[in-house]
């Protein structure tokens, strides 16, 4: 059985340590030292060495007796600011900081849920097949340790990632990919009284480029934005660079392709048609993902809500995750509820019962949800 006293006290513990992006250490020992204390062995990887962080990923993997594929339990260490000397507060059933510091809950309660499943499966004597355990570093700053994280030593076929919002129950099954777009107009400075006409605005043909541009919301499954624009440096003088940057998403490839190739365009007919010129860069941070309908780990998820009675709600997100690299490198991945709200605010809260649920419905996931696959 689930203990909700053990739960929200060692969460609480978890919130107290500093874990802050690329500086996770503390936070890896200490995750490290409660995985031996189980019994089991905790091996970190050199994702730290290559991200420039000052801890890799933790990897853990405990056996099983049931002959079914390994699952890969995973929740991010790091969390954002603003962060170190977090306070967590028991407000009722909610834990929450002093409101000075975000609590954490994103993804500490992903770490917490993982860790009481592990104590609950070995306690009630739950068969299980073999269970993959990573808590990832640097996941707020580019999905670092997921990146990084030494694939050679991962052989599930299915991973539930702990870090979504929303009801207990809810599951992320798609999520777009992403393209981070660096751009650059180049016009040519003048004195903007003395000879305006030896000068080409790059301010000019950004603005001409935009105003041509598709962006917000393209159809159901792409977006676009530009969210940076930066020139010059006097009004007398003719502008002569600018520079952009921007995004575009899309849950399909081919779509995030055509928009990033529209966004270009409009920036290169504007160019031309004032005499100017363009820089552009464009990077995929990280790839889409869709879970279909028939895909067999919604067979375990649907089988994991019939055992816990926790109503599935299989949902498409816009955000990018974990969950977006291990799909891409070929581990049927989802983005599991653990409760979190309000995150990345000093008003991040989290329901102590929600923490609870979430852990049921993992151990069911494991339990009953796997089984099926077994029986199948
Ligand atoms: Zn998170």
């Amino acid at each position: 059985m689930v203990n909700r006293e053990r739960m929200a006290e060692e969460f609480i513990e978890l919130v107290k340590i500093d874990s802050l992006s690329l500086n996770e250490k503390q936070m890896a020992q200490v995750l490290k030292s409660k995985l031996e204390a189980m019994g089991y062995e905790a091996f970190e990887d050199d994702a730290g060495t290559k991200a420039g962080g000052n801890c890799g990923n933790i990897i853990c993997t405990v056996k099983g007796n049931m002959d079914v594929p390994a699952v890969l339990l995973m929740a991010h260490m790091d969390t954002v600011v603003p962060g170190t000397g977090k306070k967590p507060v028991v407000d009722g059933e909610y834990i929450r900081t002093d409101r000075t510091t975000v609590l954490g809950g994103d993804d500490l309660a992903g770490v917490e849920c993982i860790l009481e499943t592990l104590r609950v499966l070995k306690e009630d004597k739950i068969d299980h097949g073999d269970i993959q355990i990573v808590f990832t570093m640097g996941e707020e700053v580019g999905l670092l340790g997921s990146k990084n994280l030494d694939y050679g030593r991962i052989y599930a076929k299915f991973a539930f990632i702990m870090d979504n919002g929303g009801p207990i129950g809810t599951v992320a099954v798609k999520a777009p990919s992403q393209n981070k777009i660096d751009a650059a107009v180049n016009g040519k400075s003048a004195h903007a009284g003395i000879e305006p006409e030896k000068g080409i605005s790059a301010i000019q043909i950004a603005a001409y480029a935009i105003s041509m541009m598709k962006l917000g919301r393209i159809d159901a499954e792409t977006t676009a934005n530009i969210g940076i624009i930066s020139g010059g440096h006097a009004t007398n003088i003719v502008c002569g660079r600018v520079e952009l940057k921007a995004e575009a998403r899309s849950l399909d490839e081919k779509k995030l392709e055509a928009q990033t190739q529209h966004m270009k365009q409009c920036l290169e007919q504007a160019a031309e048609k004032f005499g100017g010129s363009v820089e552009f860069k464009s990077e995929l941070m990280y790839p889409a993902f869709k879970i279909g309908e028939n895909d067999e780990i919604i067979g375990i998820l649907k089988k994991a809500s019939e055992a816990s009675g926790i109503e599935l709600r299989l949902e498409a997100t816009g955000g990018g995750s974990d969950t977006n690299i291990v799909n891409g490198n070929g581990i049927q991945a989802v983005d599991v509820s653990i409760g979190m709200d309000k995150v990345h605010s000093v008003n991040e809260q989290i329901k102590i019962e929600d923490m609870a649920k979430a852990a049921e419905f993992l151990i069911a996931i494991i339990g009953k949800g796997m089984l099926q696959i077994k029986e199948k």
